[in-house]
Order: C-alpha cells, then sequence, then structure tokens
C-alpha cells in the first residue's frame, strides 16, 4: 500500500472511529471542519485548480440550506426531497450567474462574486417567507433507512460520508479526460482550444460543481443546526472559505480539506483566547485568520498540503495513469484519411491588424494531404499570427480559411480541431506538474466522449485506458517514451517542443501547424524529427511547417512560402526560393 493511500485510510478510520470516542468539544469541530471542507474542497476546485477567484461561495451554502429549511418547515418536505430541490436550484442559479460572469477577465470575475455573495445574503434577510433576518427554526431531523441523525455524534457520520464522496467523485474526475481539460483552465486555455477543449464549458462546470458542494454543506448545516438566519451566508464567510482553500493549498483537493480543518480549530482557540487577552470581545479573530493567511501565502505561496503530500506521494492525478498505460487498451477510432493530393487548408488574403501594424496582409496560401508546406521569413514576419488565425486562436480582419472545403472563418479553435487540425506552438505551452504522458492525454480530448458523470464515477476506465494508451504510442513514435511518467515541466525545452508534436499528433488530425519545431533540438533531434515528418507525410498528413534552419527546411519539405513584415514575398519549390532574390535580401539580412 503507498503512502498516500495509509494516509487516507487512517484519516478515514478517525472520521468513522473518531465519533464513538471523541468529546463533545472536539465533535463540533469535527463537524464544522467537514461542513466548511465541503467548500472548501469546491474552492479549491473552481480557484485553486480552475483559477476562477470566487468570493461567493457561502451565497450557495445559503441557498441549499434555505431550501431545505423553508421545504422541510413550511411545506413540511421530506429533508431528501428538499436536498434534491435545493442542489436544483443552485444548479440553475450557478449556471445563470457562470453564464453572465464567467466571461469576465482578470479582477472583474472576483468583483462580480463579492456582488452576488452580498445581494443572496440581503435578499434572504429581507424575505419575509424565509423568516427575514430572525431566521427559520425547528428544522426537522434527517431519517436515513430509519436512523434518525438527531445529535452531532450521529450526524457527523452524514457529515463525512458526503465529505469523503465528494473528495472521492473529484479525484476521480481530475484524473480523467474532462479533468485534464479542467487542469487547462489555468494557465493552458489556448493549448486545450486547440486540442478541442470547450473552454467556457470546462469553466461552467467547475462552478456548477463547487456550488453544488456549497449547497451540499448548506443542507447538512440547516439539519445539524436545526435552525437557519442569512448571519453564516454573508460575505465573511465566503472570504473565509477562501482563506480555507488558500491556506491548505488552492490546487489540492485534500489541502482545501486541511484547510478547513486548520481554521476550524484556529478560530474555536482564538475565539476562546483572545477576549481575554483583549479584555474585549468582538470577531478579532477573523484579523487575526488574515495575518496568519499572510504570513503563510510568503512562506508557502502554494498552501500547505504540497509540504504534506510532497513527503508521501506522487502529484495528484498522476498514478493512475501509471497503473493503466500498461492494461490492454482496445485503439481509438481513427479519421478516415484524405486521399494524398486533396486540398486540405486554403488560405485567402488573410489579414490581421493589431492596432495599427499589420502583421499579415493579405496572405494566400494552400496545403495539401501529403505535402510539407513550409512557411519562411525572419522574426516578425507574421508566421505565428498567421498560425493563429489558421487555428482558430485570433479572429482574422479580413480574408477567409477554407479546411477540407469548409469555410472556417470565425469558428472557435476547439471547432477547427474537432475537423482535424492540431497544431504545436513556438513558445510551448503545456502543463508542467502533470505527467508527460497526461500531457499527450490532452491532444486526445476528442477522441473520447467519457461526460463529467461517468468520469467522477470512474465508469470510462475503458475509454481512459485507451487515450492513454495512444498518447504513449505517440510518445513511442516522437521518441520520448522514456519519460512518459515524468512532470512535464522537467523537460528540456527541445523535448517539450517534441512533447507538443506528440500532443498535436494524438488527436488524430489530417493537417498539423508546426512553428518552430525544430528549435533548439540538437542535429540528431533534428534527424529524427525531419524522418518522423517524412513518414507522416508518407502517410498522407499535410503538414505546414514554421521554421528558421534553412538546412532542416531544404532536404524536407515539398513547396516553400516566404514571408517578410506580413507580405508573401515568394512561394515555390525549395530551389526556386534558395536562388529567389527577393529571399535572399530579407532572409540573409536578418540572420546575422
Ligand atoms: P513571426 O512568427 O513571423 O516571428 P509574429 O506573427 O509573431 O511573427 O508577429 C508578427 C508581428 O505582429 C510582430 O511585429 C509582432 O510584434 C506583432 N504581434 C504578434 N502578436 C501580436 C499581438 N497579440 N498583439 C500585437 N502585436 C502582435
Ligand atoms: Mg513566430
Amino acid at each position: 500500500m503507498s503512502p498516500g493511500r495509509i494516509g487516507v485510510a487512517v484519516f478515514v478510520a478517525l472520521v468513522v472511529l473518531g465519533p464513538l470516542f471523541l468529546p463533545e468539544g472536539l465533535i463540533t469541530m469535527l463537524n464544522y471542519t467537514g461542513l466548511y471542507g465541503l467548500v472548501a474542497v469546491g474552492l479549491a476546485l473552481v480557484t485553486g485548480i480552475g483559477g476562477m477567484t470566487s468570493f461567493g461561495q457561502a451565497a450557495f451554502v445559503g441557498i441549499g440550506a434555505y431550501a431545505t429549511a423553508y421545504l422541510s418547515t413550511a411545506a413540511g418536505w421530506s429533508p431528501w426531497a428538499a436536498l434534491a430541490v435545493g442542489i436544483a436550484v443552485t444548479c440553475l442559479t450557478a449556471l445563470l450567474l457562470g453564464a453572465l460572469t464567467l466571461r469576465l477577465a482578470g479582477h472583474y470575475l472576483p468583483l462580480s462574486t463579492i456582488a452576488w455573495g452580498l445581494s443572496l445574503y440581503f435578499l434572504a434577510g429581507n424575505m419575509e417567507f424565509l423568516g427575514g433576518h430572525s431566521g427559520i427554526s425547528n428544522v426537522p431531523v434527517v431519517q436515513f433507512a430509519g436512523f434518525a441523525f438527531d445529535n452531532p455524534r450521529k450526524f457527523s457520520y452524514l457529515i463525512w460520508a458526503f465529505v469523503l464522496l465528494a473528495i472521492w467523485l473529484l479525484r476521480n474526475l481530475l484524473a480523467s479526460r474532462e479533468g485534464r481539460a479542467i487542469r487547462c483552465l489555468k494557465g493552458g486555455k489556448v493549448m486545450a482550444e486547440s486540442m478541442g477543449v470547450n473552454i467556457p464549458r470546462s469553466k461552467i462546470i467547475v462552478f456548477v460543481i463547487s456550488a453544488l458542494l456549497a449547497a451540499v454543506s448548506g443542507w447538512l448545516y440547516a439539519h445539524l443546526q436545526r435552525f437557519v438566519n442569512p448571519t453564516p451566508f454573508g460575505l465573511n464567510y465566503g472570504i473565509e472559505y477562501l482563506f480555507m482553500a488558500v491556506i491548505g493549498g488552492a490546487g489540492y483537493v485534500w489541502g482545501a480539506l486541511l484547510g478547513a480543518g486548520i481554521i476550524t480549530v484556529i478560530r474555536e482557540w482564538l475565539t476562546d483566547v483572545l477576549p481575554g487577552l483583549l479584555g474585549q470581545s468582538g470577531s478579532f479573530e477573523v484579523i487575526f485568520l488574515a495575518i496568519l493567511t499572510i504570513v503563510l501565502l510568503q512562506r508557502a505561496p502554494d498552501g500547505l498540503w504540497p509540504f504534506i503530500a510532497g513527503r508521501f506521494s506522487a502529484k495528484e492525478g498522476t498514478k493512475r495513469s501509471r497503473g493503466q498505460v500498461e492494461a490492454q487498451a482496445s485503439p481509438l477510432a481513427k479519421r478516415s484519411a484524405a486521399a494524398s493530393g486533396t486540398l486540405l487548408l486554403e488560405v485567402k488574403e488573410a489579414t490581421k491588424r493589431f492596432g495599427g501594424l499589420v502583421a499579415v496582409g493579405g496572405v494566400s496560401l494552400e496545403v495539401k494531404a501529403g505535402e510539407i508546406l513550409a512557411l519562411l521569413g525572419p522574426n516578425g514576419a507574421g508566421k505565428s499570427t498567421m498560425f493563429n488565425l489558421i487555428s482558430g486562436v485570433l479572429p482574422s480582419t479580413s480574408g477567409s480559411v477554407s479546411f477540407l472545403g469548409k469555410p472556417i472563418d470565425g469558428l472557435r479553435a476547439h471547432h477547427i480541431a474537432k475537423l482535424g487540425m492540431s497544431r504545436t506552438f513556438q513558445h510551448v505551452k503545456l502543463l508542467p506538474n502533470l505527467s508527460v504522458l497526461e500531457n499527450v492525454a490532452i491532444g486526445g480530448h476528442l477522441r473520447g466522449n467519457a461526460g463529467i458523470g461517468r468520469s467522477a464515477l470512474h465508469l470510462e476506465r475503458a475509454e481512459e485506458a485507451s487515450l492513454l494508451a495512444e498518447a504513449s504510442r505517440q510518445l513511442d513514435r516522437v521518441g520520448l517514451g522514456q519519460l512518459k511518467h515524468v512532470a512535464a515541466g522537467g523537460l528540456s525545452l527541445g523535448d517539450q517542443r517534441i512533447l507538443e508534436i506528440a500532443r498535436a499528433l494524438c488527436a488524430d488530425p489530417s493537417l498539423l501547424l508546426l512553428d518552430e519545431p525544430a528549435a533548439g533540438l540538437r542535429l540528431k533531434e533534428k534527424e529524427a524529427l525531419a524522418a518522423l515528418l517524412k513518414k507522416l507525410r508518407a502517410e498522407g498528413m499535410g503538414v505546414l511547417l514554421v521554421e528558421h534552419d534553412m538546412d532542416f527546411v531544404m532536404g524536407l519539405v515539398d513547396r516553400i512560402v516566404v514571408m517578410e513584415f506580413g507580405q508573401k514575398i515568394a512561394e515555390g519549390l525549395p530551389h526556386e526560393i534558395q536562388q529567389n532574390p527577393a529571399v535572399l535580401e530579407a532572409y540573409l539580412g536578418s540572420v546575422e
């Protein structure tokens, strides 16, 4: 058994056996750790992993709590039916809020979460039927199969059943295809979209899941306290939840739980000690918690969890993939290859302006199946911009792009990826903390279809095994087979470029766009890359290649387009281009 598993087993034993003998005070802390932990775990997902800061989680806790408090008292519903309604209402609210706010960039998203955190709080306080500021009392006891959770000791089982279930589901999800897409939300959006991930969808999913966890916490809270009023759902609690997630380590599910435990214990202790020390009562503990958070984050910007986990286990999400890749996996379906010579890509008069700068000014080019076209030109010529126009990363100012005979202007990058175009980036874009294998598997995103539910329940084993086996096959093919389980961030820059090629190939593309793939490679590696590209061409793939190394290009490619200052200055066969005076001037002029 791995140390990580032993840790989990000890922890589960604690929450199963603890309530049998722990004193009343500790039971309370255990319960609150679980309640807060559920919310903090959701924040770990939305903020730590998804990169969207939310101050508004307490409002979702409020929805869960008020839904059950109202329905189980005034309407006399069973708490379980009220839970279902609370979940439905939260889902709708989060979808609506998400649709309105998740597009916001920078600080506007956190600010808008503050706004809804405040408004839901005041709404509850002013609603007559929700009891206004005095709230709703006599919330009934939760029963399950004849067992009544009628005291905190018994109730802790209910809380921790939900917490452990939530952690299990989330860990499954994060180790899946959908989870890899979610991990791209922070720092990998452009790359992920080019690999076919629908980023806005992933954002909404993450946001809704975190809201649901908060709502369940609210439901539990209402039936533990048997009473609700608006106070615990206000903005200051929203901030405190964020403290918990951040202190524990916002990128880690278990870390969030740790943070919830630490804050619960410290706050309990401070509320006992501070009034005595300061000679008066007041909510001074909040100030202390804030100071603690600041100090801690200076020392440990990733929170406390990495310190603990680093001692015991590999990075989250990497372990399962290690076991599975060896398993017998059925191969993924492949796209039917276009016949050699088919027109794959047709760019007509593509133009991109950045303010006054014409980065690409009316450039046309074509790539056929079974052909390698090189796009040459000095730095700043507009080659990478051209790639971005073709792959849908940037909208063009004018001109048109067709792929396999269909116009793709205005399509999002993930739609274009679906049609069979895949790419690499001049400035490598990968998830440094994930293994090489998992990074490459992101390229296979569109070749799987297991959704959130199946992934969270880990019912997508067969598909996941096939995806990882495909990623593994592509890594063997590009010569990185030995490094599958290494964290991608640890590779040399040259190997990271090769990883990007494997990732692009994992999408089973008809057209491959490679932006300076040979930069930083040694001679032997360049030769291996050239051999691979020749093989891909022989298989009927179209390749559009940006490259500086003339020797590399000349022996390899079929045709060349040369750009300078955003214009196409030449097009032809390699030996023609080598003697073209305009090219020689543009090119030699820029080579030092
Ligand atoms: P290349 O890949 O050929 O070296 P690029 O396509 O990266 O050239 O850049 C072409 C020109 O467009 C450069 O002058 C560059 O500074 C400018 N440029 C590229 N991207 C942007 C952007 N997002 N905003 C403004 N200017 C840009
Ligand atoms: Mg470039």
